[in-house]
């Protein structure tokens, strides 16, 4: 379903302000790239300094101690709040703030211009990059270690530039096909209030010969729908006198825009509610002991002992031993393995729930490619669009097992955190709310019968539970 652009008049109107608020980034292209550069500055800074310090000792703390602080501005703020900053800003972060970006960019304004091969178009990216980061992260204790940070966080940058250096010119090919939080961030800014709009009326009356602008995410400006893939850099605001920012409602492209695919399904569902849930999960389970345990007594008593040494390079597995913190290859594969199970486990329930729902409401029907424009009929294509409603529950997941490290570091310097709990309960359960009046709002384009409706919604949210449990073992019984 395609909803109608309305008319984008700039008066002094709330939508006429918000439409100005477009016009001056496209106006302040400059300050943004210097805003940019200071930010690559203090994230080179913060990356490599630490890399080269020797190791904080306990009495380490945020005002003594670099380590410290550039763990603090990473993990403790830095990510969470990026996070938080895309259902409400759209994805201003990656257009005028992430270093990244404007690594890449730069990178391929200087770059070979190539060609896009057809292999970086491959649909699963998002889900694999995703994926393979958040277990390599766990691996090597990327939230403890300034040399892990590096080779994760610098790997990607350094992958981001040679990509930006390849492929495209002027462009962000990594942003849109292989960045890590690609996918996250495109899910995510679906909910955001505001978004570049098109009105495609005044583009078809618009001057033809008008000068070209540069979308660096690669944008179909003419026919974009939406504020997932956007960047919110500015650049086209005013195009053709045709694009505006414009506010919206945060329900807008979930019901009206988003079909969902297999991929955004997966990241949704397995990637975002099972696997990151393991992944936060894993330190603090006492599951996690007890399955380690019975498996060193297992290869004990067959006289295996290999598994048990903690030889591994830190880049490999975390091996500090100056500090007495080194995983052996045991502790490497239980934690695949428990993060393998929490992603079957947690996302299988909340999967089972939304094809439980599906099953229950008549077909859909008026489902289109959100690039094509063709109808779309699958078997799943009903699930895929159920599924685009747990994103603010997947959301807040994500957040909540960031800021745990967050609450940690400021256990660390003394903060009281006593106040945590009730409001990480009170997040989730707003999110867990949102949701379900997503999940209600999407089965009412398939029917109109309320206890059909009823009965889907309660079936997701039947599906919903381990999740919540899940979370209730972190925050209360671990
Ligand atoms: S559509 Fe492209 S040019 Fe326009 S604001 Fe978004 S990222 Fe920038």
């Amino acid at each position: 379903m395609v909803h109608p652009v309305p008319p984008l008049v700039r008066p002094a109107s709330f939508r006429g302000r918000v439409a100005r608020v477009g016009d001056f980034l496209r106006d302040h292209q400059r300050a943004v790239r210097r805003l940019q550069w200071i930010i690559v500055g203090i994230y080179l800074a913060l990356l490599l300094i630490p890399a080269a310090l020797p190791l904080p000792d306990r009495t380490a703390s945020v005002f003594n101690n670099l380590t410290i602080v550039a763990q603090f501005a990473f993990w403790g703020l830095w990510w969470p709040f990026v996070l938080v900053s895309i259902p409400l800003l759209g994805r201003a972060w990656c257009g005028l703030f992430c270093p990244e970006g404007a690594l890449t960019e730069w990178a391929s304004r200087h770059g070979r211009g190539g060609a896009i091969p057809r292999w970086m178009r491959w649909g699963g990216w998002p889900v694999v990059a995703f994926a393979l980061t958040t277990v390599y992260g766990q691996l090597v204790s990327v939230y403890q270690y300034p040399w892990a940070a590096a080779a994760v966080l610098g790997g990607s940058t350094l992958a981001a530039m040679a990509v930006g250096f390849l492929y495209g010119r002027n462009k962000r090919v990594w942003c849109k096909y292989l960045c890590p939080v690609n996918g996250v961030f495109n899910l995510l800014a679906r909910l955001a209030p505001w978004h570049f709009a098109v009105d495609a009326e005044a583009w078809r009356t618009a001057e033809r010969r008008t000068e070209a602008i540069n979308c660096a995410p690669l944008l179909p400006l003419r026919t974009m729908e939406g504020a997932a893939e956007c960047h919110m850099c500015g650049r086209c605001s005013d195009y053709r006198g045709a694009i505006a920012l414009q506010p919206r409602s945060p329900e807008a492209e979930i019901v009206g825009v988003a079909p969902g695919n297999g991929w955004e399904t997966a990241l949704i569902v397995f990637g975002l509610m099972g696997l990151a849930v393991g992944a936060f999960l894993w330190s603090a389970s006492p599951w996690f002991v007890t399955l380690k345990q019975a498996l060193a007594t297992l290869l004990v008593d067959h006289d295996i002992y290999w598994p048990l040494a903690d030889n591994a390079p830190w880049f490999v597995l975390t091996h500090y031993p100056a500090v007495n913190d080194s995983f052996s290859w045991l502790d490497g594969a239980v934690i695949l393995l428990f993060i393998a199970g929490a992603t079957v486990a947690v996302g299988g329930a909340v999967f089972a729930g939304l094809w439980g729902a599906d099953r229950v409401l008549p077909r859909p029907r008026g489902l289109r490619d959100g690039h094509t424009r063709q109808p779309l009929g699958g078997r799943w294509t009903g699930v895929h669009k159920l599924a685009q409603g747990l994103i603010p529950t997947a959301g807040i997941g994500v957040f909540l097992g960031l800021t745990a490290t967050t609450l940690t570091l400021l256990q660390h310097e003394g903060v009281p955190t006593g106040w945590a709990n009730v409001v990480r309960w009170a997040l989730l359960g707003l999110a867990l709310a949102w949701s379900l009046r997503f999940e209600w709002r999407l089965t009412g384009l398939r029917s109109a019968a309320p206890l059909r409706r009823l009965a889907a919604v309660g079936l997701i949210a039947l599906g919903l539970v381990p999740f919540c449990w899940a979370w209730w073992l972190f925050f209360m019984r671990w």
